[in-house]
């Protein structure tokens, strides 16, 4: 531990007699979640050491006026061991905590990513304990009710009236304490008769700090475990294996859509549970369905599900059931993987692809690696599992350093569905393309719902496709401060900005040219929605996207539509795509995979091909078979081809020598450098050194290729130029180091110029 640049604060070298020699006592290492990212240490008075520990926040002085800052404790030290230092420590203030709110395997953890993230350890560790716990959120003090053995022993002999003896009843059958409340509303009935056994000694009380909130812990139907086919079977087998030995191991489960992957998860936890261990399984956020937490609810007893939409309180009332063992599986979307589970089992990612796994903000961490290195530390396994597995990850497998193992077909021998494109350049031609439908899709449609069967429409959105586009001068209109086009809303007839929600009225007549018949071009789900409504008055049709779903509830109740037939045809984004499983959708349309094959990141193609992928196995799935159709501008494109064909093996081994070329990842190693700032001159200059600092900290003869800067995909962002550098090596540590050197070298930016560290980085906009 370093206390760095802790001197910086004092102006001058102190006198001697400020000099510290003590040799007693006892020190604490702190770190600050904002401000200076360095470790500092500060004696502890021998009245407040038991009260100290590792893992609890601190109130200490900092800086010339000591002013008191709340900062972790990460280490208890004796004073001898620091040796003799050139300042004086100065005393802890107080104690926040009275437990631990981070354990000693999530601090490693966070020190783990601090480093493989370049992120300082303070606000690393502020990411991992939610604002929930950190501020106690929504507890209140309840009594809780139990009934003693003496009495449990002797239910039957006791007389009482129905409704007590009810109450009774089910205290002594529930697993856990419960309130008068609670109680009362399991019997249906008042808290009088649970009052009277409280007032008869029947039952034990004990305060406690609960949640303000009641969450959801409504029981549902039991299942049980299914036979699994052979290759199940394997899959389970290997799992097993690891679980027995206690032997850290990552496993790659790439299972095509509806082999049965969650099943040979939820039997792997079965056995994880019988050692008294836990089990974290991470689902993209979009995929934390009812449908999802049901499968897992009726399955085991005690399920956590956490997602974005609780509340601050009910988060804090999970978490530290969570932290007391009392969960067997915590369900939830990236951050999840910080669940404070005591002694974990497992942790199973699924859709390890889906890129909601990695933040967008600081420390920027993909949840996938954070596992790795959790269930390396806590020597479990860890199962990866995909029907179109990263390429990082498959690349790893094929180095030997994933264990890959595969679930080739669907469950009870279903057919994968058809996939077929829809050459759209023949389409345009005809005289009869008209908007976003093609004539075949159209038909398919027709047959699907004929039929009784259900459809899905895929419109990806990012594709810049609601554009408001001039057609005589060819001018777009574009956000003044993001510089992407302003997408057109039919609510309102306005165009908004999807970066920072700028709004103006739709322009009637265009603003360069004033030519007066601009056209809101390009197709969005808000268009698409009003053309099948038009084309099909008969079916509902439902459209999901960010823009439908913003209320907590609103996903469930769409698919629940969806599930009970209210709704015909289900339209959206990529959030339709993923996860749902219903029988008797018997058809898929992806009405213009271009939208992501053109994208500006390289991995466009790889994206494309999961969309696809994911979204045709949403069909097939019942006894009323499935079909796909792709329309498409370039159906002979490889990542279109192989999807058809579903070969994720083809169009791995293809990708993956194209980005060793430019030394993308697998191959290869990024890191992305983004400054930011006000001024663009200013930005730029301190990019352009930030650039020259990078390239001469690293040695002569290591391989690593600095390109930039450039101004960012998203040149402006919330009124603020963009500049990226990005790094790329074959060796990632080469590319830490670098970036460390230079990060020290550089020093403090300008101010109002801001940069930022992205390792791994996923979003290259
Ligand atoms: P995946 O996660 O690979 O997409 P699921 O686990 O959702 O696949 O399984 C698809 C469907 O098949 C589910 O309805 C599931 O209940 C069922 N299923 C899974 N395993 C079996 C099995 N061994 N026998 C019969 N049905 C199964
Ligand atoms: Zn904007």
């Amino acid at each position: 531990m370093s206390s760095g640049n802790q001197r910086q604060l004092f102006e001058t070298d102190p006198a001697p007699w400020e000099m510290d020699e003590a040799q007693e006592g006892h020190v604490a290492a702190v770190v600050f979640t904002e401000g200076p990212t360095d470790i500092f240490h500060y004696s502890i008075p021998d009245d407040q050491l038991d009260k100290v520990a590792v893992g609890k926040r601190l109130r200490v002085p900092l800086g010339r006026g000591g002013r008191v800052n709340t900062g972790y404790c990460v280490a208890v030290e004796t004073r001898a061991s620091l040796g003799r230092i050139k300042y004086k420590l100065r005393d802890i203030r107080g104690v926040l905590d009275a437990a631990p709110i981070v354990s000693s395997e999530m601090l490693r953890l966070a020190e783990w990513m601090a480093e493989y993230y370049l992120s300082p350890l303070g606000p690393t560790l502020e990411s991992i304990v939610p604002a929930g716990v950190r501020g106690q959120a929504g507890t209140r003090q309840v009594t809780l009710l139990t009934v003693p053995n003496r009495v449990a022993a002797r239910l039957t002999q006791l007389k009482l009236p129905p409704k007590q003896r009810a109450a009774l009843e089910h205290l002594v059958a529930s697993a856990e304490p419960l309130t008068a409340q609670q109680v009362a509303k399991a019997i249906g009935s008042t808290t009088a008769p649970v009052n009277a056994l409280r007032e008869k000694g029947l039952v034990d009380e004990q305060l406690a700090r609960v949640a303000t909130g009641d969450p959801d812990e409504s029981s549902v139907a039991r299942t049980e475990a299914l036979p699994l086919n052979d290759a199940q079977q394997a899959a389970l087998t290997t799992i097993v294996e690891s679980l027995e030995a206690q032997r850290h191991e990552a496993i790659l489960l790439h299972g095509v859509t509806g082999s049965g992957k969650t099943e040979v998860y939820m039997r792997a936890i079965e056995e994880v549970i019988q050692y008294g261990r836990q089990a974290i399984v991470l689902v993209p956020e979009i995929s934390l369905t009812p449908q999802t937490c049901e499968r897992f609810r009726s399955r085991f007893q005690r399920v956590a599900v956490l997602h974005s939409h609780q509340s601050d309180s009910e988060r804090h009332w999970y978490w530290r059931r969570i932290a007391a063992g009392q969960v067997q599986v915590v369900i939830g979307a990236r951050s999840a993987v910080f669940a404070p589970t005591p002694q974990l089992g497992i942790i199973v990612v699924d859709e390890e692809h889906d890129s909601s796994f990695k933040q967008d903000m600081p420390p920027r961490y993909h949840a996938r690696e954070v596992a790795l290195y959790r269930t390396h530390l806590a020597n479990a396994p860890l199962v990866l599992g995909s029907a179109t597995p990263s390429l990082e990850s498959y690349f790893l497998a094929k180095k030997g350093r994933r264990r890959l193992v595969e679930l080739p077909d669907r469950v009870l021998n279903l057919p994968l569905p058809d996939v077929t494109a829809i050459d759209l350049r023949t389409e345009f031609r005809s005289e009869y393309y008209r908007g976003a439908i093609s004539r075949p899709l159209e038909q398919a449609m027709r047959l699907a719902l004929g039929e009784q069967g259900k459809v899905i429409l895929l419109l990806n959105r990012r594709g810049f496709s609601t554009h408001i586009q001039c057609p005589a001068c060819g001018h777009v209109a574009k956000c003044p401060d993001c510089d992407i086009a302003l997408t057109h809303h039919r609510e309102g007839d306005c165009a908004v900005c999807h970066y920072c929600e700028h709004e103006r009225p739709a322009p009637a007549s265009c603003p360069e040219c004033r030519f007066d018949g601009i056209r809101y071009g390009g197709l969005g789900t808000q268009k698409l929605e009003a053309e099948v409504r038009g084309r099909f008055p008969e079916a509902n049709c439902l459209r999901m996207d960010s823009d439908t779903m913003q209320k907590a509830g609103s996903h469930e109740a769409a698919f629940a539509r969806f599930r009970n037939g209210d709704v015909k045809i289900l339209l959206g984004t990529q959030m339709i795509a993923k996860g749902l499983d219903f029988p008797d959708v018997t058809l898929v349309g992806v009405i213009n995979a271009d939208t992501s094959l053109h994208f500006p990141d390289f991995r466009a193609a790889e994206r494309t091909f999961q969309l696809v992928t994911q979204v045709a196995g949403r069909t097939g799935r019942g006894t009323k078979g499935g079909r796909v159709l792709v329309q498409t501008f370039s159906p002979e494109h490889a990542a279109l081809q192989a999807a058809m064909q579903h070969d994720y093996v083809t169009f791995a081994e293809g990708e993956i020598p194209i980005r060793g070329q430019f030394g993308y990842p697998p191959t290869g190693s990024m890191v992305r450098l983004i400054i930011r700032g006000e001024s663009e001159r200013l930005t730029l200059q301190f990019a352009q050194r930030l650039a020259e600092e990078v390239r001469s900290g690293f040695p002569a003869n290591c391989a690593v290729r600095v390109l930039g800067p450039a101004p960012a995909p998203i040149a402006r962002l919330r009124g603020k130029h963009r500049f990226h550098i990005l790094l790329s090596a074959l060796d990632r540590r080469v590319l830490r180091s670098g970036v460390k050197a230079a990060r020290e070298a550089i020093g403090q930016p300008p101010d109002d110029v801001q940069w930022v560290v992205d390792v791994d980085p996923l979003d290259m906009l």
